[in-house]
């Protein structure tokens, strides 16, 4: 067992703090490691070198800037299968399902190495007489990002890569859960030939976070996670002056019409709502047939899938999913489980109780449905984040559209028919931010952007993509006359176009 610390100015540090947290091995149910949980005076100092390093960082042409990202990618792909293992026995996803984490943030990197065009301002030429204008995007300077458990490959990587690319140094702090893939990400980063201080890891918890939020030099923060703590970020650093992105939980429903293939459909919610134990914040966790015939069928189809999902530890090939991420987890949905019979919803599939031989004491949960789901449950209105899907049934299109759009959470949603009026009415009309047309987890490629609504998002600005660059930047626009000198005298009214 080892003790996680952070990594500041391109050196493992300890820091000052005696606080620790608890890395689990959510497979095995054992202690892995501990997490040294930083004080405010540890990020003080991450910040300190951070101002030291950006100037000439920011000062590196985007190209160089460029070819360091591309050093990085490689050095990731030649250390996938480690990494990915190393995800897994901190997490508890699959291998398999590890490698897709890491390889959706290294996505969003290759996108990041176009940055000398992404950062390319606009030229006007003879806007004026002898004037000419032009607008350019520049660094914050030091900005920090605030990440999850459930992605601990990906969002660290979809931060890091926009935050740097455009000239910023970071402060990371990921998830206290699972800290070794980001800290390990860190020292690629070294290796890929990025300066020291450019880059830091600051692990803990509220601490550290509010810290990050008080500190004066920090000019921006990106955060994912559960949408409290996301409107308690926005709240917090937006009255610090800060630009704040917050990212927050979700409730994404699938709408199956009746004409949809229903085979297809049960394929798409076994993957999409059980892949991962269900610790996505794109997991499909509400099913919303139209219909009696619709729901009659794909609930039939869906218990015995339901009831033979393959659940094992994080290293077995042969598994669908893992365990939940730590006892804590394991509890809070199984007691969401134990809401949802005390509020009358039908418990089709009861996956509670699962033993694992040679794992007794892994965080494992079986898969979870429930039929005859209605919006007033409080399975329905939060945010469970396990292995448990629910099915809401409604009687026609309007009634199910209604459903989506009532719900407090707007992160993704997907609709499952052969009918192109209906999913064309459907992507237009839900409010929601991310769409699926028979498709399950509509996340957005690294070159869109990513961005929940309602009460799944804080702030302006999407993730990655072009938001990304918008978001770590700010624009200057300049007005120049040349030859200078000319004399007009003096003007007192606005000068116009007119
Ligand atoms: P979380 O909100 O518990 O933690 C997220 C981060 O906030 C962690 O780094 C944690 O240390 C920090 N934190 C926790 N409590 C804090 C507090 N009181 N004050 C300040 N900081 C605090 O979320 P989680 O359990 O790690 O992740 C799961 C949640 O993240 C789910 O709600 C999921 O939907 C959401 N999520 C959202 C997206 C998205 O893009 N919308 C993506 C992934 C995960």
């Amino acid at each position: 067992m080892k003790d996680y610390g952070h990594f500041i100015g391109g050196k493992h540090v300890a820091g000052t703090s005696k606080r620790y947290g608890d890395v689990w091995n959510p497979s095995t149910g054992r202690l892995k490691d501990r997490v040294i949980l930083a004080t405010a005076s540890d990020l003080n100092s991450a910040v300190e070198v951070a101002k030291q390093a950006q100037p000439a960082w920011a000062n590196t042409n985007p190209q160089r800037r460029a070819r360091v990202l591309m050093r990085f990618i490689d050095l990731i792909n030649s250390e996938m299968d480690s990494l990915a293992a190393l995800l897994s026995s901190e997490h508890g996803k699959t291998i398999i399902d590890a490698k897709g984490d890491i390889q959706r943030g290294v996505e969003a990197v290759e996108f990041y190495c176009g940055i000398p065009h992404l950062m390319k301002g606009e030229f006007t030429d003879g806007a004026g007489p002898s004037i000419d204008m032009y607008s350019m995007r520049q660094p914050l300077g030091v900005v920090a990002a605030v990440t999850p458990f459930n992605f601990p490959g990906m969002i660290p990587l979809q931060k890091i890569a926009p935050a740097i690319a455009c000239g910023n140094a970071l402060v990371l702090k990921p998830s206290e859960r699972n800290p070794g893939v980001p800290l390990r990400l860190a020292e690629l980063l070294i290796e890929a030939g990025l300066p020291p201080g450019v880059m830091n890891v600051v692990n803990g918890d509220k601490e550290v976070v509010d810290a990050i939020l008080d500190n004066p030099t920090i000019q921006a923060v990106g955060f994912i996670g559960s949408t409290s703590i996301a409107q308690y970020i926005y709240a917090r650093g937006t009255a610090n002056g800060k630009r704040v992105q917050a990212f927050g939980g979700a409730k994404n429903h699938m709408v199956i019409m009746p004409d949809a293939d229903i085979g297809h459909a049960v394929d798409a919610l076994i993957g999409a709502s059980y892949g991962s134990a269900g610790e996505r914040c794109m997991a499909i966790s509400v099913a919303v047939p139209v219909g009696r015939d619709t729901a009659d069928r794909l609930v039939e189809q869906l218990i015995p899938r339901v009831r033979s999902l393959k659940v094992g530890p994080a290293h077995d090939p042969e598994a669908d999913y893992g365990p939940l991420v730590t006892k804590a987890a394991l509890d809070r949905v199984t007691s969401y489980v134990e809401a949802g019979l005390n509020e009358g919803a039908e418990l089709a599939v009861d996956g509670r109780g699962l033993k694992l031989q040679g794992y007794e004491d892994g965080f494992y949960l079986g898969g979870c449905l429930f039929d005859k789901v209605t919006p007033d449950m409080k399975i329905y209105k939060e945010e469970i984040f396990g292995p448990v899907l629910s099915v809401v049934r409604t009687e026609n299109y309007e009634e199910a559209l209604k459903i989506v759009d009532d719900h407090e959470y707007g992160n993704g949603v997907a609709i499952f028919t052969r009918d192109g009026d209906a999913a064309r009415d459907f992507a237009s009309r839900v409010n929601v931010g991310m769409v699926g047309v028979n498709v399950p987890i509509p996340v957005p490629l690294a070159y869109y952007t990513f961005g929940g609504w309602k009460r799944s998002s804080f702030g302006d600005l999407n993730n990655h993509g072009s938001d990304g660059v918008r978001f770590y930047t700010k624009t200057k626009s300049v007005t120049t006359r040349w030859p200078s000198g000319i004399r007009d005298g003096a003007e007192f009214a606005i000068p116009t176009m007119k």
